[in-house]
């Protein structure tokens, strides 16, 4: 039979909680370091794909001057095509 002592058994859970949040912190900073990373290589891919044509990228509208696509759906569904290419690019390799 074991004896634990009591103020044991009163620190044991602080213990365990204190070390979950230090992993969770480090995992989100390196989360965050690999999201930062990953989406700055995309800019910088995007900037080279995408010259301004004064239309839209994705539906080909007139942007008027005000960037490259007529609308944040437009550059989301343009982001979300280039991801699918990119994804079934990788799966071909
Ligand atoms: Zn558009």
């Amino acid at each position: 039979m074991q004896n634990i002592p009591s103020h044991q058994i009163d620190i044991y859970p602080m213990q365990i909680d204190n070390m979950t949040d230090i992993i969770d912190m480090a995992s989100d900073r390196e989360q965050l370091d690999r999201e930062n990373s990953l989406r700055a290589a995309r800019r910088a891919a995007e900037r080279e794909l995408l010259s301004d044509t004064g239309r839209c990228h994705f539906c080909d509208e007139e942007t008027l001057g005000i960037g490259r696509f007529c609308d944040a759906d437009c550059r989301d569904s343009w982001q979300r095509e280039q991801a699918a290419k990119r994804r079934s690019g990788r799966s071909a390799d």
